[in-house]
């Protein structure tokens, strides 16, 4: 679940991986933020919120990321609104534009070099730029996105 976690941030989509103790403790904070909860756990589906449908849950069906991204986008129709490169991968806050003059000290030359267009993480100061590891991930993304 955490690699499906990183690619719905990677698609631009606020997620939170639950690392609270109770399943009380989680719902009630997806009540609260108003958020779809993505779960292995079949007794999340039977609490009384998520059957009379005040809560969304969806119950994820498989062990593999690709099979699990498929079936939420399907759930949820994400196709339409992707919108890569905004949210950190790591710690799920809105990405700020940055300069590649504002970066310099903070990326390998080779990187300052090639790339002119930069974000960071507000929380972590993470610099991402599309590199070969965005890109593939992307291209992951695209595919499945087509299905
Ligand atoms: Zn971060």
């Amino acid at each position: 679940m955490g690699k499906l976690a990183k690619w719905l941030r990677l698609m631009g989509y606020d997620t939170l991986f639950f690392k609270g103790s109770s399943d009380s403790q989680m719902i009630a904070m997806a009540m609260a933020e108003n958020r779809v909860i993505l779960t292995r756990d079949t007794q999340i589906m039977r609490r009384r919120v998520v059957a009379n449908g005040r809560l969304k849950a969806i119950l994820i069906q498989s062990d593999e990321p690709e099979r699990q991204m498929r079936q939420v986008m399907d759930a949820l129709r994400l196709d339409c609104q992707f919108q890569p490169f905004s949210i950190c991968l790591e710690c799920n806050q809105p990405l700020l534009e940055r300069s590649r003059e504002q970066v310099k000290d903070q990326v390998p030359p080779y990187v300052f070099q090639t790339q002119s267009q930069y974000m960071e993480c507000p929380a972590c100061h993470r610099i991402y730029w599309r590199g070969t590891h965005w890109q593939a991930m992307t291209r992951k993304l695209e595919h499945l996105v087509k299905g």
